[in-house]
């Protein structure tokens, strides 16, 4: 492990620290106060997280209401156009009507015309050819005349019965027209609905996006809600266990009679060494994958757990033990094989017992045991109390 993932380790770890200050006897008080001061520190969290949700969720509920509004209004405007599109079917069938009865009248007026026009050439004839030759040569003359006139008669009938086409067409001209320009207002109206109808869709889809991003905010604040429970639930059972006390004093490292955690290794072993505070934790054992961990000295597991994130991952000290040797010190193994951990919270340890395997879980880069020394849930150089 190097330097900078020990560094970040110090980081994640907070909580660790919270965890093995709550254990160590001399500064139980001390350890116990922080731990409540962690806790109304995490109960404020969750009551400023819950009063953001309640607030998301009453925009939510205000955007939603104005969608349901918006969808309304916009389900009215759809009337609206149904009838005007009815209102228009029904003038564009009028129109054909008034098209069909123009062209009835445009018909009649052409066979009416046709009709003139014969009885005008008759006319003409009887009239160029035949008036003069009559008078000369008519045997009845009075037939003739009668006959000349009534011709004339008729013209002058079929020309009134055109008129009267023409002007029967021109008024249903007239009233298409009128229906024309009613046909042209209602699609303007149509139209102008559409359009308000277009703008208010518009608004519903910027109000979902809204509703959308609300959602997943929700989503975000829910999810560290969960953590900072989980955070206090974890406090809470660390406070639980200091029961068990140190009232002692801390046995200086010659005194503390460690063996190495790793069988048959010394601390001329050490692959990375402490470097404090600002650097490395503790003190680095590179082995291959499965080592046994030994406890280094008889005592009481504090903690046998597996570190991971929200999606499950190891993070930190991965799969680590905890154990406190009832002497001011307490021992700390971390990035344990997956697994390996033979020995749970409150179990009773004895020097030399095997607690687990040497892995690569959590923060780390290799097989390798990360060992820790904490005197009142500090970290302080393992090396000297190491043989
Ligand atoms: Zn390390």
């Amino acid at each position: 492990m190097n330097i900078k993932d020990c560094v970040r380790i110090i980081c994640i770890s907070i909580l660790t620290l919270i965890i093995l200050l709550s254990s160590v006897g001399i500064v139980y008080a001390t350890s116990s106060q922080e731990l409540r001061n962690q806790q109304s520190d995490i109960d404020a969290k969750i009551e400023q997280t819950n009063t953001e949700i309640a607030g998301v969720k009453s925009q939510m509920t205000a955007a939603l209401s104005q969608i349901n509004t918006l969808n309304s209004e916009i389900s009215g405007y759809e009337n609206d156009i149904t009838k005007l599109q009815t209102q228009l079917e029904g003038v564009n069938a009028q129109i054909t009507e008034k098209e069909t009865n123009i062209a009835e009248q445009e018909t009649k007026y052409a066979e009416q015309k046709k009709l003139l026009e014969e009885r005008l050439v008759a006319l003409y004839e009887s009239g160029t050819t035949s008036y003069l030759d009559m008078l000369l040569t008519s045997e009845d003359l009075s037939d003739f005349i009668s006959n000349y006139y009534l011709i004339e008669q008729m013209a002058e009938a079929d020309e009134a019965l055109l008129e009267k086409i023409e002007n029967t067409k021109k008024q249903i001209e007239a009233e298409k027209e009128y229906l024309v320009s009613a046909k042209t207002e209602l699609e303007t109206t149509k139209q102008a609905i559409e359009q308000k109808k277009t703008s208010l869709a518009s608004s519903v889809s910027k109000k979902k996006a809204v509703v959308s991003n609300l959602t997943a905010e929700e989503a975000e604040l829910q999810a560290q809600l969960e953590e900072f429970e989980e955070d206090k639930r974890r406090i809470q059972a660390e406070l639980a266990k200091i029961a068990s006390n140190y009232t002692g004093e801390v046995v200086a490292p010659s005194a503390a009679g460690y063996i190495s955690p790793i069988p048959g290794k010394t601390k001329r072993n050490i692959t990375t060494g402490y470097y404090g505070y600002k650097g490395h934790t503790g003190a680095d054992f590179a082995c291959s994958s499965g080592t046994t961990i030994v406890a280094v000295k008889s005592g009481t597991v504090v903690t046998s757990t597996a570190l991971r994130n929200s999606r499950g991952n190891y993070k930190s000290y991965g799969e680590y033990v905890v154990i406190d040797h009832h002497d001011g010190t307490m021992t700390l193994y971390a990035h344990m094989l997956s697994g390996s951990r033979t020995v749970s919270p409150g179990q009773s340890v004895s020097q030399g017992q095997m607690i687990g395997q040497v892995g690569s879980t959590g923060n780390s880069t290799g097989p390798h045991l990360h060992f820790e020394v904490r005197i009142g849930g500090n970290h302080v150089n393992p090396t000297p109390y190491l043989p």
